[in-house]
């Protein structure tokens, strides 16, 4: 099952993406302030202040998922570690782990 998220699911209607300044342009997902590979690092600044760490990880999946369709063929562990592995949570134990 392909996952996408479409405005008016909740998802990207969040005030943190709203709020966000630094977004991809598709289908080259290059930053349309600055023009670096997106998450550019504002971005990822941006969106690490989201409180909701589920929902983060949910929204990125999805970009992940839009973006490996986009930019064919790209490397599974490249995008990766573009889109999901700069995430963080906070493991049961305290500890900080990578998603
Ligand atoms: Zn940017």
């Amino acid at each position: 099952m392909r996952m996408t998220w479409k405005r008016g699911t909740g998802v990207a209607d969040s005030p943190v993406i709203q709020a966000v300044e630094h977004m991809a342009e598709r289908p080259s997902w290059d930053c349309r302030e600055c023009g670096q590979s997106w998450p550019c690092a504002p971005a990822r600044d941006d969106l690490a202040g989201s409180d909701d760490r589920i929902w983060l990880a949910m929204y990125m999946s999805g970009n992940l998922d839009q973006a490996m369709g986009d930019l064919v063929p790209a490397s599974p562990a490249v995008m990766f570690d573009r889109f999901l592995g700069w995430l963080q949570q906070p493991a049961r134990t305290g500890e900080l782990v990578s998603v």
